[in-house]
């Protein structure tokens, strides 16, 4: 989601990261990223914010940046021209980098979730066409799964269709919303059944849809609090060449389910950088506001908040580490990533909610990113499944006998 903006004030805000976890070796390569957005990127947030051909402009100026300093794509394999960090030690720069919501797109890692998809599980005529400029960032790409008419925790009642064309190519029927980035984006990888009816727990493919395909449609922006970057999509019988097909047909879940994992745990850590900010910002208007015979944070109601935001944030990050370290290691990480997306989404929420009344009014106002950061958490806790989802889905796998 757009909408995270520096503002006044926040240069003075130190970096601390409380990541003792933190490979000596990664903390370089940390740092620098750290100050590239914090230099770089947050500066230019409100044009990035934007829009249009300026914040284009000055996207393509930060991504020639991070190239020239070795900081481009790094979680990408290197195959695919990224740097091929592990996700273990990626995991500590992706919080730095996520700080600002245009950070992966300014450093390159924005691509991650598509790219892997492609590389893994596309047909050799799509990787060969559309791997290169996605990684390069030429292409942007947005992922629709959830569908206006029908709940998206309930994939299996799925009504976008997609049925064969005679001629080895698919026709895509339906409609999407809330598919991030989609408004501008040149491919979207859309959830379609293609066998069976609803509610069948087969018979979902995922398939790549060109933009440009006659018949693809930006239905309308759909701001969520008020910040642009969501959108409803149709599909008026979109026709789609051979070998546009993403997985086996029928077998949408495995990819959707491998790729959702992922994306869960980099947001997260994303959501760590942001909940850090808010804090940072918290900390600054506590220590600076002065009041008769002191200042905001000599106030024991303003120090609780402050002491609830750090328990917060410590607590959440080695949740968040651990689930990347698992999926990392190619281990079953369904309970991790469960966890870490409840309490990381809870934790960007909560701080940027109490960062906000220790700034009192100005917290609301333009001045400062919060509102942004307070808008993402609260989004944080329904996009990529609701809460609800996850506490089930978790209490589930815990309760069975099995499970060590
Ligand atoms: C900012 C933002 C970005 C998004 N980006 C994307 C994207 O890029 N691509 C995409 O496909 N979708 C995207 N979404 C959609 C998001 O993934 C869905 O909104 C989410 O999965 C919930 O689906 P739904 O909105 O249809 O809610 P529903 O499925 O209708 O659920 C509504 C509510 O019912 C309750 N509920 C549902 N299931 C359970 C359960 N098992 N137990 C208890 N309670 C339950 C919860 O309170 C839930 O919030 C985005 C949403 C937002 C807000």
């Amino acid at each position: 989601m757009r909408g995270s903006s520096r503002r006044a004030g926040e240069e003075v805000t130190e970096v601390t990261f409380g990541d003792p976890q933190c490979p000596a070796d990664i903390r370089e390569v940390r740092d620098r990223v750290a100050e590239f957005v914090r230099d770089r990127v947050l500066p230019c947030e409100p044009v990035l914010d934007g829009g249009g051909p300026d914040a284009a402009a000055a996207l393509a100026r930060l991504r020639r940046e991070a190239r020239r300093e070795g900081l481009w794509a790094l979680p990408l394999p290197t195959e695919l021209g990224g740097q091929g960090m592990p996700l273990k030690a990626y995991a500590h720069v992706a919080e730095a980098e996520g700080e600002s919501d245009h950070g992966p797109a300014a450093l390159g890692s924005h691509a991650l979730l598509d790219a892997l998809m492609l590389w893994r599980h596309g047909s050799p005529e799509v990787r060969e066409r559309y791997l290169a400029p996605l990684v390069s960032g030429e292409l942007m790409a947005s992922y629709a799964m959830t569908e206006p008419d029908v709940p998206g925790t309930d994939p299996f009642l799925t009504r976008t269709r997609a049925v064969p064309d005679g001629a080895g190519g698919w026709r895509v029927t339906g409609r999407k919303w809330f598919a991030s980035g989609a408004g501008g984006a040149d491919l979207v990888t859309v959830l379609a059944r293609t066998d069976g009816e609803a509610p069948d727990r087969e018979g979902l493919s995922l398939l790549l849809v060109p933009a440009a395909a006659a018949g693809f449609r930006v239905v309308r922006e759909l701001p969520v609090l008020g910040a642009a970057g969501q959108a409803e999509i149709a599909l008026d019988g979109v026709r789609l060449p051979p070998g546009h097909l993403i997985g086996e047909r029928g077998r949408a879940l495995a990819v959707a389910a491998e790729r959702l994992q992922l994306g869960r745990t980099l947001r997260c850590l994303r959501w760590l950088g942001q909940a850090r900010r808010a804090f940072g910002l918290m900390r600054e208007r506590a220590a600076t506001r002065a009041r008769s015979g002191g200042v905001l944070g000599d106030l024991q109601l303003v120090q609780r908040h402050v002491f609830e935001s750090l328990l917060a944030l410590r607590t959440t990050r080695p949740l968040v580490h651990e689930a990347a370290t698992r999926l990392g290691a190619g281990l079953d990480a369904h309970i991790e990533v469960g966890l870490a997306k409840v309490a990381a989404a809870r934790t960007l929420e909560q701080v940027a909610d109490a960062a906000i009344q220790v700034h009192g009014a100005a917290g609301l106002g333009p001045d400062t990113a919060l509102p942004a950061l307070f808008r993402t958490g609260r989004a944080a806790r329904l996009l990529d499944g609701p809460d609800e989802l996850h506490i089930v889905s978790v209490a589930r796998r815990v309760l069975r006998p099995a499970r060590t």
